[in-house]
Parts: C-alpha cells; structure tokens; sequence
C-alpha cells in the first residue's frame, strides 16, 4: 500500500498535535511531535547549564526517542513528557530552537524518521526545511484568542498553574522568535493547503485534513 508523507505546520497552540496524532491514527501512520524534541533539547540544556559554544558537544550527549504505542518523549532513557510541557520549558524552548546547531541534529532525526513514509509530523519548518517533498502539506492558523484559550485548558486540566495573560504572552513571543529567527523561519509552504480551526470542531477538522491526505493519495486505515 502506497504510504505518504504528511506535514502539519502552524503557529503556536493552534492544534497541530491533536490534528496530526488523529490523522495518523485514522491512517495507520506514525505520528511523531517535532515540537517535543526541541523541548526535550531545551530541557536538557537547561538542566545541565549549557551555555553558548557548548551545544554541539551538549547534542552529542543527548538521545532521544518516542515511546510506542504512548508516544512519550523519553530523553536519554527517561520519560520527560511531563517535564517538557511545564512553563519554564516554554519560556526558553525557542531561544533554544534558534540555534542552528540544535536545528542541524533535530533536521537529520527527523528526516531518518520519515525514510519509510506513512508519517505525520508537525512543527514549524516540517514542509519547508524536513520534508519539503512532502506528498501533503497542512498549514493550521487560529486566532489568538483560541489559541490562548485552549492552551490554557489544557494546561489547567493538566494541573499547571497559569493565567490566561501569562499563556498568550508565552505564545505571541513564541510565535515572533519562531517567524523570525534566521535559520529555518516559521512560514507557510507555496504548497501548503490552509486551515483555520478558529470555528472548526476537533471532528471537523480532522475530516477535511483526511479529505486532503485521501486526495494526495493515502489510504485509511481498515482497522482504525
Ligand atoms: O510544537 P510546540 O509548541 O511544542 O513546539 C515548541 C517550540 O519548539 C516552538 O515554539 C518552536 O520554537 C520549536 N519548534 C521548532 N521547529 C519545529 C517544532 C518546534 O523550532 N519543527
């Protein structure tokens, strides 16, 4: 059967992993979150105090997988899922994400992972820079307000302490840093099909993604 690439590209909290884990669910494909890998790295350079000049040797030391069928993101053996979803980690992960070293050695997995196809990958640069071959490209926006809102849901069911101000601030200087840095930027590909889930359901989403993936040639999963 005929597998694809698929890449799930946006701005921050705008739903790209509930999009792209459903989508390869749907598929049959392996979803892999781009975004917990640069927070995994920032962890780790923030654990270990790493300073500037010390990367490449700091990313020499750093292994990182996915676990199966949870998709945990584990750093060097540990399962860090949790860890890399706390605020500290977010206030620093794009800071982190600029730097061209980190990029290299993200760029190179991430391309290893998508060797076989039948992936879903989401991110910033996944059409442009990982995959910009990829059969189907998705390019996700929301307004802010949503984007806010939701994040903060889902923070607060997770038990993180935030407000709403801290969240949005968090995110627009995400957004800013990511759409301006030098290397590999934030931004929609040519070929990049657009959508806004600002009114959309979870649901709706997810069904005209597949029409999109059906239409680049993929197949649905008979037993999913
Ligand atoms: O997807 P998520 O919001 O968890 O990503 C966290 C951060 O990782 C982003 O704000 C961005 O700085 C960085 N990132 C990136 N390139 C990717 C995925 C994430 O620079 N492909």
């Amino acid at each position: 059967m005929e597998k694809i690439i698929i890449a799930v590209d946006g701005y921050s909290s705008c739903g790209k992993s509930t999009l792209a884990r459903s989508l390869a669910e749907k598929l049959g494909y392996t979803y892999i979150d781009s975004g917990a890998m640069y927070r995994a790295v920032t962890l780790y350079f923030l654990r270990n105090g790493i300073l500037a000049g010390e990367e490449e040797t700091a990313l020499r030391n750093i292994s990182l997988r996915f676990s199966r069928p949870a998709n945990h993101t584990i750093l060097n053996g540990e399962d860090v899922e949790e860890e890399i979803r706390q605020m500290y980690v977010s206030n620093q992960v794009s800071q982190v994400s600029a730097i061209p070293a980190v990029r290299r050695a993200m760029v190179r997995q991430q391309q290893e992972m998508g060797k076989e196809k039948g992936i879903v990958m989401d991110g910033r640069d996944i059409g442009t820079v990982v995959f910009p071959d990829a059969e189907l490209k998705i390019f996700l926006t929301a307004t802010p307000e949503v984007r806010t809102r939701r994040r903060y849901d889902e923070l607060r069911a997770k038990g993180i302490n935030t407000s709403m101000e801290e969240v949005r601030a968090n995110l627009l200087k995400r957004d800013h840093i990511d759409s301006t840095r030098e290397d590999s930027p934030l931004r929609q590909a040519d070929d990049a099909a657009v959508i806004d889930n600002t009114r959309l359901t979870r649901d709706q989403q997810l069904q005209k993604a597949l029409e999109l993936a059906r239409a680049a040639g993929a197949q649905e999963n008979i037993a999913g």
